[in-house]
Parts: structure tokens; C-alpha cells; sequence
């Protein structure tokens, strides 16, 4: 199958599977050119235990920012271990970030919008650009209910990134956070340890805290933002971030 072949019709049955099936159907269809994106939120850990019960090998990618928290690399440890597979790696470009720093600082992202922007751009959406170039399915944790901004997320929509039609999957846009622990106790998944200790939202050190009873999920992201408004992405969900740039 090509996702080029895919028109709306079928699109519109993609988004009315269940959330097992459409992982199930991205990776029979894809086979190697699916993957699962992930920052090892709760979903993310979600969709690789869905896709865990159908396969034995599919295709998990992070993106390593350099940056991020300890209990995140535990975090990926535990589901490699778990599942018997390898999370993919990609990591900011070493020149570029050499560059970054030396031109504003390691913490760049206190500054301004626009430099925290440069920052994910740097860390984030570069790599996963990269990964892009390596599939033709990309399956996300999205969720509706995290941010304002991402209320309308689709479960399954074609994107455009470096000029390529990726199918873009989210199968767990319409499940809350209620319905993703529930799956995670159930089932006795791994999670970050930082889930724990307040946070709901989990980027890189410093740029995500633990959230104080009451704030919306993504308020812990940039905290020094809050106020501003709730667009709170570091661009690799952002429609046509693809060709001048997670989480
Ligand atoms: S979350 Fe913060 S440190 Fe990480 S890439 Fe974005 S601005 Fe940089």
C-alpha cells in the first residue's frame, strides 16, 4: 500500500477504528515504513503495548534531545526491556546545536518565544524530521484534551513534511487521561516515574515541571509562557513546521 493511494473515504474509515486495530492495520500495511513516534508520555507507552500484542518486532523512535530527564531514559530502558525491542534514536545535529549555544546559551528558551522555538527546532523537530524521512506511517500518542490547541487532533490524517504524504495516526486522540491510566494499571505498563511526582507533561529538564493541583495538562511545559497562551508545541505537531524546523 502506498499512502499516496489513501483518499478520504478511507481515511474516514481509519478514524473510525478501534485504537488496537488501526496500530494493528498501520504495521500489517506498512510493515517497516510504520512507526511509533514517541516521547514516552503514557500514551506512547499505550500504543507500543497495542502493537505488542500483534508483533513481535515493529518500529519505535525517540527523539533524544540531550536534555531530557533521567527517569525518561529509565523510562525507555523499561519498556526496551519489556518488550524485547530497540527504541530508534534521534538526536540534534552536533554541528547545529555546537552552533546554537555558542551563538545564545544553553538557555536560550528563557529568553523569548522565538528562541525556545529555535531551541525545539534545534533538539526536537530536526531529528524527528529525520526520522520522518524513514517512514511512510507515523502513529502518535496525541491526545484532544491535553491543550486547546490540539482539541482537534485526528486520528488519522495525511501531512506533508520536507514536500512527502505521511500518514499521520493518532489513535488515541478521543481517550482522556482517566482512560489512559486505566489501561496502564490494568495492564501493568511501565511509566516514567516523574507521572508520579506531579508532572503530566514531560519534555526536557528545566522546560517541563510538575504541575500544581488544578493547571491544565501542558501548563508545567515552559512555565515562564503561562499567561501568554496555550499554544505550548515545540513544533513537531505544528502544520507546516516540516520544512524549516515532539513534544
Ligand atoms: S523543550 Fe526546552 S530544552 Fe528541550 S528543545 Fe525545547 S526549548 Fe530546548
Amino acid at each position: 500500500m502506498r499512502v499516496e493511494d489513501i483518499k478520504e473515504d478511507a481515511l474516514e474509515n481509519l478514524r473510525s477504528m478501534p485504537a488496537g486495530a488501526l496500530i494493528k492495520w498501520a504495521f500489517e500495511n506498512f510493515k517497516e515504513r510504520a512507526a511509533v513516534g514517541t516521547s514516552f508520555q503514557l500514551t506512547g507507552t499505550v500504543i507500543i503495548d497495542m502493537a505488542s500484542r500483534h508483533f513481535k518486532k515493529f518500529r519505535v523512535f525517540t527523539i533524544d534531545t540531550l536534555r531530557l530527564h533521567p527517569e525518561t531514559y529509565d523510562a525507555i530502558r523499561g519498556v526496551e526491556k519489556k518488550y524485547g525491542i530497540t527504541v530508534e534514536r534521534f538526536t540534534p545535529e552536533e554541528d547545529r546545536l555546537r552552533d546554537m549555544v555558542e551563538r545564545f546559551g544553553e538557555y536560550l528558551f528563557f529568553t523569548d518565544r522565538a528562541k525556545q522555538e529555535y531551541c525545539c527546532l534545534v533538539r526536537k523537530v530536526e531529528p524527528n524530521l529525520r526520522a520522518l524521512k524513514t517512514l511512510d506511517v507515523w502513529i502518535t500518542g496525541l491526545r484532544r484534551d491535553q491543550s486547546g490547541f490540539r482539541k482537534t487532533v485526528p486520528r488519522a490524517e495525511i501531512v506533508e513534511k520536507d514536500g512527502r504524504r505521511i500518514l499521520k495516526l493518532s489513535p488515541l486522540a478521543d481517550w482522556d487521561m482517566e482512560r489512559v491510566w486505566r489501561y496502564i494499571r490494568e495492564n501493568d505498563l511501565p511509566y516514567n516515574a516523574l507521572f508520579d511526582r506531579g508532572y503530566d507533561s514531560i519534555g526536557c529538564i528545566i522546560c517541563s515541571t510538575p504541575l500544581v493541583k488544578g493547571e491544565p495538562p501542558r501548563a508545567g511545559r515552559w512555565r515562564w509562557f503561562n499567561g501568554e497562551d496555550d499554544k505550548k508545541e515545540c513544533g513537531i505537531h505544528v502544520k507546516g513546521s516540516g520544512s524549516g524546523n515532539g513534544g
